[in-house]
């Protein structure tokens, strides 16, 4: 919540501040999110409008989570922009459109999850080009790009080597993109 007295029916005048704020609960999805209580750096500008409060600026969060091809950890930080006017309850701006004020307070919350949902990858990789998990053995290929198994192979396999080159497609994403 922030305190935007100063800036209440003062159409024109700004603010700037810079946070750092604990990541609230389940911030994110299954497979790629922000830990509870690791810290938001928020830079926000706020800027009073006829309308009410005009909140914008980034939000810098750190994700944690599993390449979806090689199931290394993976821990990144994002850059969110985020924008919302906040309204005065008797501005007739539609609820669609802004968030209320509440009193002289500006909750940032639901604004910075929205936004940071929004900007996580459904698939996160731990690079672009991972290639994934030997589908045989479970070795990660890219920390092993020489990685193959002709001198072992067992027959059945074998058979199955021979089937998959005349259906070389270039998928080439390894089993990770088998539904779990
Ligand atoms: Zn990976
Ligand atoms: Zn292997």
């Amino acid at each position: 919540m922030l305190d935007i007295r100063e800036l209440s029916r003062r159409p024109g005048a700004q603010r700037k501040l810079q946070l750092s704020v604990p990541a609230p609960t389940d911030l994110g999805t299954d497979v790629f999110g922000v830990p509870e209580g690791s810290a938001l750096d928020l830079r926000i500008r706020l800027e009073s409008v006829v309308e009410g409060v005009l909140a914008s600026g980034v939000a810098r969060v750190p994700l944690v989570g599993e390449c979806v091809r090689c199931l290394e950890p993976i821990e990144q930080a994002l850059d969110v922009d985020f924008q919302e006017l906040y309204a005065y309850p008797e501005s007739g701006v539609e609820d669609d459109e802004a968030s209320r004020l509440e009193g002289d307070l500006l909750d940032l919350e639901p604004v910075i999850r929205d936004a940071v949902v929004l900007a996580l990858p459904f698939q996160p990789v731990c690079m672009d080009d991972c290639p994934g998990l030997c589908q045989i053995c479970g070795a990660r290929l890219a920390d092993d790009p020489d990685h193959r198994h002709e001198a072992q192979m067992d027959p059945r396999w074998a058979a199955l080597a021979g089937l998959a080159v005349d259906d070389s497609d270039d998928e080439g994403r390894g089993p990770s993109d088998d539904p779990r």
